[in-house]
């Protein structure tokens, strides 16, 4: 058996082995899903947030040890309390839309024939394999989980290996419910046990990076099956002249250094108006010079550690970059090392421009890089001048100007006056544009509905036409 040893991010200690399933077993759950699936997806969806709630209370049985483990995971507290009463949110929310979206439409006369009738139906997928990264480790293994599984599918799902410490007790938490534990099964393990998840499933859900997304989906396109892309962002937040600056820079910090900058709709790249760009740059400063790390207790302060290990190195590197290439640092800047553990404070830098790796790669840190734009052509210019596509930002009290702008943003999804709301407002169907993702959208109905082919029945009420109809005819 490959064992795996794992890294704690507050300490920086190899303190945990993980168990990494090899193929002949990820092979034999596969089997196992499978041998379960058409009595789950038979059994209606009723039945299936029937067996959802009794998870969600098994889930709550569980939460202490599950939020603690992922607490050690992370190596922050809040966020791994936040992410697990999302999760119990999540169950609540799809079992309540479910049903309303899962009517099958009534028997209708075709409008091409009415004597034909037609019928339709959704067919779940078998197996859909969900594979996660590390920076919301239990948020994005589940968001596609659930509503997969209450469309009636099984869910083969492998989290990142990176932070696997919650798995133990969120497995009980699944085997305390034997029906679920039929039709839902944990692989542990890394990209090889990933590439057999992608080998042996019906359909992809992927959360992760542009290199591994692209793999996943050439993969998936050898074996014909649809791959959900979720990757990387790049998001740029614009601040036009008439911006309340007090909100406008609060709003941009958080959503910028919150959970460290490690969620892929951090902002990463801010454009402000000329006239206000000083007042703007002073601000932020201020404030970015009063953010606290939880260092020295893990209960308190305001950012925790960097999570993944070689995601302090990238930050590092651009920092030096952007550096070599004349910017600004205005504070932070540094990687530090607390026993052990990695932090960064909010780094904010002038002096930026798009030949600096910081304002075109993802940085996936607290790092705040702010421009100076002229022009609201230039200012969407430069937004846009991105591999990326995931969401944006805009911030004016002038309503014209706000309908002016936001629908010339490339990006999924456009946050008016804040920052980020895709992290806690699911209800909005959005994509992700250029190299941020491919396919269905994870949020709004889209996110249960993707999950299902239609099958049609075209029924035949009167005399089927003969060949006698299609005699040849001159032109
Ligand atoms: P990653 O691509 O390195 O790994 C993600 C997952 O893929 C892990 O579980 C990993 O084991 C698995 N994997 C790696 N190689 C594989 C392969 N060849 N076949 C199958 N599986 C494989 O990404 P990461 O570093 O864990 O996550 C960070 C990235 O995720 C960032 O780019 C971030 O922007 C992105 N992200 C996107 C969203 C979104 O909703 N768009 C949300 C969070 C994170």
């Amino acid at each position: 058996m490959v064992i795996m040893q794992i890294r704690n991010p507050y300490t920086g200690e190899y303190d945990y082995e993980l168990q990494v399933d090899d193929a002949k077993a990820i092979q034999e759950k596969v089997l196992l899903l499978r041998n379960n699936q058409q009595v789950w997806m038979e059994a209606g969806v009723q039945h299936r947030c029937e067996v959802m709630q009794q998870w969600k209370e098994s889930l709550q049985q569980y939460q202490k040890e599950i939020t603690k483990a992922l607490s050690i995971d992370t190596g922050r507290n809040f966020i791994a309390d936040l992410e697990v009463k999302g999760v119990l949110g999540m169950i609540d929310g799809w079992c309540y839309k479910a049903p309303l979206l899962l009517e099958e439409p009534e028997e209708r006369p075709s409008v091409f024939d009415p004597s034909i009738k037609i019928r339709e139906k959704k067919i779940p997928f078998m197996v859909v394999g969900v594979i996660g990264p590390w920076n919301f480790p239990i948020t994005l293994s589940l968001i596609d989980a659930i509503p997969a599984l209450i469309a009636g599918c099984s869910v083969l799902l492998k989290p990142s290996e990176v932070t696997p410490r919650y798995l133990d007790p969120l497995e009980e938490s699944i085997k305390s419910v034997p029906e679920l534990a039929g039709v839902l099964q944990l692989v542990r393990g890394g990209a090889e046990a990933g590439k057999v998840v992608v080998n042996t499933s019906d359909a992809i859900c992927f959360t992760g990076s542009v290199a591994t997304g692209k793999y996943i989906a050439t993969a998936c396109a050898q074996r014909f099956i649809p791959a959900f892309l979720e990757l990387g962002g790049k998001d740029p937040a614009i601040v036009l002249q008439d911006a309340d600056l007090e909100m406008a820079t609060n709003a941009v910090l958080r959503a910028a250094a919150g959970a460290t900058g490690q969620a892929c709709q951090s902002l990463e790249r801010i454009y402000v108006h000329r006239d206000i760009y000083a007042n703007f740059l002073d601000l932020i400063v201020e404030k970015a010079k009063c953010v606290t790390l939880n260092n020295k207790e893990k209960s308190k302060g305001q950012i925790g550690p960097i999570i993944f290990e070689k995601q302090a190195a990238i930050i590092q590197q651009q920092i030096k970059n952007a550096k070599a290439k004349g910017a600004i640092v205005h504070c932070g800047g540094e990687i530090e090392n607390h026993h052990g553990g990695l932090w960064c404070r909010p780094t904010v830098l002038s002096n930026v421009d798009h030949d600096m790796d910081m304002m075109t790669e993802e940085t996936f840190g607290p790092i705040i890089p702010i421009m100076a734009f002229n022009t609201e052509e230039e200012a969407i210019k430069l937004a846009n001048d991105s591999e990326f596509g995931l969401s944006a930002s805009l911030f004016s009290r002038n309503e014209e100007a706000i309908n002016r702008l936001a629908f010339r943003l490339e990006a999924g999804a456009v946050s008016i006056n804040d920052g980020s709301l895709t992290n806690r407002i699911y209800d909005a169907e959005k994509s992700a544009f250029k190299k941020s993702g491919l396919n269905g959208s994870r949020m709004g109905d889209a996110g249960l509905l993707r999950f299902f082919r239609k099958r049609a029945l075209l029924i035949q009420t009167d005399t089927p036409a003969d060949l006698s109809g299609y005699e040849e005819v001159e032109l």
